[in-house]
């Protein structure tokens, strides 16, 4: 009798919990929708000819982003002049040039512009506009190193940029002058390890060196140009033809109409170069403050995305991750292989695989793009999805199995003896994993910067990309990333204070 009133009493107290559960996962899941349809209307109405242009994010003069942040250069001038001549749309993508040769591929953007070369090898699988610019490929040292010539490269590490022309010539010599390649996706990354002597050379677009020369990048030019080639724009081979001749249709008109020669003054002439020069030996306001100060608004806006992208991949994570877990403990072998199978795949995947195959995989077999953002949430849906699924596995296993016997033998069914008696105990195991899992999901969030995803990593490194002051930005990006951590540690642990009372 006494046992029966405590066990009662116990049920009661561990219903509200789940009720309560339920009730909080109600009002995330609600405040998402509402605010998806409130706050990203411009893609839900997304109209009419505006074409996706994905482009590099450092390679000055072609594409750089300003003090303001917005993308620059003579590559962004020209597309746009082109749009504004041949009456479309464009919407540029910074997501660096390997990952733009990627999304072209994948049919996840409609061209890229880059400062890209006309290669036989890339005619392949491109299709290329009229040349509009072109340049040979440059060795370049730190000045003062003693390297200057290819021989001097023998036992040393060389600096490329992954998917490059300059690269590919790298890659050709190397074995002749006995040098070993470091990769990089960005060529600011790439010229920092000249800079910082861990290279002793780099290889790259004698016009983009020749202007970092010349505008105080910190790097001397020591062999003559060769593998001179065209730059072109580029569209996926067989694809987005109207767009291709949209392109060389506008581009003849700028070119006969003066805009051409104008936008290449605009970045090469002599005012130009001075006034680069100045802005980059302007360090006095490269303080913490003053580089707040500078980019606040950017930086704001990496923050928003980041705790949006959080907050969406965590409701569904946890939708998914709950469904996932309770198919492994009912007495049903194929949900149950179901459950361990979807656990042992994505937690088994690296989040960085994961997010490429979606974005860029995936839409190159089905042929239809799913936008950046989406791809990051399914991504953090099945990989913290995973997770879940495996603790709330767990949780509910690690709850007695007495418990589940007994209320079996009251006459209650399983579902509901689960729900009612095995659930409400296991869930209150499972709340410290679920605030252990927000929070690695919000840490998470930082590798989507590689599908472009406009999140705060992927903000700070294109914030570095111009002002090249690597270690005061990344510091402050840290600091703003534990600050998000311990608000949302703040929440979860009051939102768990107040289930248990
Ligand atoms: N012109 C070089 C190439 O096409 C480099 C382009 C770039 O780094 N944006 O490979």
């Amino acid at each position: 009798m006494c046992y029966n009133i405590l066990y009662t009493n116990k049920r009661q107290g561990e219903h509200e919990i789940m009720k309560k559960f339920f009730i909080w996962l109600s009002f995330l899941l609600g405040i998402t929708f509402i605010t998806t349809l409130v706050a990203k209307p411009e893609q839900v109405l997304a109209a009419e000819k505006t074409y996706t242009i994905a482009t590099d994010v450092t390679f000055p003069p072609f594409v750089y982003a300003n003090a303001d942040n917005k993308y620059v250069g003579i590559d962004m001038d020209l597309i746009k002049a082109v749009a504004k001549e041949e009456g479309f749309k464009v919407e540029i993508k910074p997501i660096g040039f390997n990952a733009a040769i990627q999304a072209v591929q994948a049919g996840q953007v409609d061209g890229m512009i880059a400062g890209m070369t006309i290669t036989n090898e890339r005619k392949k699988t491109f299709d290329f506009s009229t040349p509009y610019y072109s340049s040979g490929i440059v060795m370049a040292v730190k000045p003062g190193s003693g390297v200057t010539k290819l021989t001097d490269l023998k036992g040393k590490k060389v600096a490329i940029k992954t998917g490059t022309s300059g690269a590919d010539y790298a890659n050709s010599i190397k074995k002749k002058y006995g040098f070993k390649t470091v990769t990089f996706d960005d060529s600011d990354n790439m010229y920092d390890d000249v800079k910082t002597g861990n290279a002793a050379a780099c290889f790259e677009d004698s016009a983009v060196l020749e202007y970092g020369v010349k505008t105080g990048l910190g790097l001397k030019i020591v062999t003559k140009p060769t593998n001179t080639g065209d730059y072109g724009f580029a569209v996926k081979k067989g694809a987005n033809q109207e767009l291709l001749a949209k392109f060389n249709h506008g581009l003849a008109a700028l070119k006969k109409n003066g805009t051409y020669d104008k936008i290449i003054a605009k970045y090469t002439g002599k005012k130009a170069l001075a006034d680069k020069k100045n802005a980059a030996s302007g360090h006095s306001e490269y303080t913490i403050m003053g580089l707040l100060k500078q980019n606040k608004t950017t930086l704001w806006h990496g923050v928003l995305e980041t705790l949006w992208l959080t907050i969406v991949g965590i409701v569904f994570a946890t939708i998914f991750g709950v469904i996932i877990g309770l198919l492994g403990v009912v007495p049903n072998k194929l949900a149950q292989g179901i459950s361990t199978t979807v656990i042992y795949i994505f937690r088994g995947l690296p989040l960085i695989v994961l997010a490429l195959f979606i974005y860029n995989g995936v839409p190159s077999l089905t042929g239809t793009k799913v936008p950046a953002f989406i791809a990051g949430v399914i991504t953090l849906t099945l990989n913290e999805g995973a997770y879940i699924g495996a603790f709330v596995k767990g949780g509910i296993e690690s709850v007695d199995h007495g418990q589940m016997e007994a209320a079996r033998s009251l006459g209650l069914p399983f579902g509901k003896a689960m729900k009612k008696v095995v659930l409400p105990q296991g869930i209150k195991l499972m709340v410290p994993s679920f605030i252990n899992q927000f929070i690695i999901t919000l840490k998470d969030t930082s590798i989507l910067s590689v599908i472009g995803i406009l999140e705060l990593t992927q903000t700070g490194k294109i914030i570095i990309a111009r002002n090249l002051q690597g270690f005061r930005m990344w510091a402050i990006i840290a600091v703003i990333y534990l600050l998000m951590i311990t608000i949302l540690t703040l929440i979860s642990k009051w939102i768990e204070r107040r289930m248990k009372n």
